[in-house]
């Protein structure tokens, strides 16, 4: 309910703002920078805006991760079209929330990697997930049985752990080449090339490079060091609760 109340304040201090910063732009600068008077503008309008998922988040107790710990870099790559199924479903949220308690790991695990190596940070490609993004992920996977889906989407109808805010999906950032260090494949790749459980098959059969593998023991040292624990199936993916013992503790994030 309080959405709904806060959503027409919101507008009308956005055009306030936006009309004011237009005016005292106008009245001091030169022709030159007209551009640099629209760019300040959107980004004031734009950091005022807020999901609907993200304020929901933050009604429902969850943490946002950069608050805590601005060296975390966050890129959602289910709010732009770099996923599997190339739409973006988050839409205007951009940042990343947790429960407290992992969310405070997650900053432990990021300051183990950056006492060891200054020039990496922890970039998350996901963290809490509402549930209705899971349906839609569930259902964006019909063209596979539902057993077969789960290995790759948890069933909206006993949830994934994301949906509690005790999962991420993460990996390694170089903020001096500003990429993602390389895993073997990208996030989010439906096959065995991503299991953790067959990386020494694929190391023996050439599909999979000692320097990838380095990389994700990497990932996996902080993380564990953390209290996370990894999957079998996927490199990204890391949980801080067990699913009983986030269903225990959270409710599902609506
Ligand atoms: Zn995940």
């Amino acid at each position: 309910m309080s959405i709904n109340f806060e959503k027409p304040l919101l507008k009308a201090l956005k055009i306030v703002l936006s009309f004011l910063l237009t005016v005292s732009c106008t009245e001091n600068t030169n022709s030159g920078s007209e551009k640099h008077q629209d760019k300040d503008s959107t980004e004031i309008v734009i950091s005022l805006e807020m999901s609907d998922y993200e304020s929901s988040m933050q009604n429902q107790g969850l943490v946002n991760i950069q608050k805590l710990d601005s060296s975390l870099v966050v890129d959602l790559k289910y709010s732009s079209t770099d996923n599997f199924f190339g739409e973006d479903v988050y839409g205007i949220l951009k940042n990343a929330y947790l429960q407290e308690k992992p969310a405070r790991a997650l900053k432990a695990a990021n300051e183990a990697l950056m006492a060891t190596h200054p020039n990496l940070r922890l970039i998350i490609y996901d963290a809490a997930r509402p549930i209705e993004i899971q349906k839609v992920l569930w259902n964006k996977l019909d063209s596979l049985p539902p057993k077969k889906r789960k290995d790759f989407v948890a069933d909206p109808l006993e949830g994934s752990i994301h949906n509690f805010g005790c999962a991420v999906d993460l990996s390694i950032y170089n903020s001096e080449t500003k990429e993602a260090l390389d895993m073997g494949t990208k996030y989010d790749y439906f096959g065995h090339l991503a299991y953790p459980r067959l990386e020494n098959q694929m190391l023996q059969q050439g599909n999979l490079t000692e320097k990838q593998l380095e990389n994700r023991q990497l990932l996996r040292k902080v993380m564990q060091s953390a209290g996370f624990e990894p999957i079998t199936s996927e490199w990204w993916h890391f949980n801080y609760y067990s699913r009983k013992k986030a269903k225990e503790l959270y409710k599902i994030i609506e």
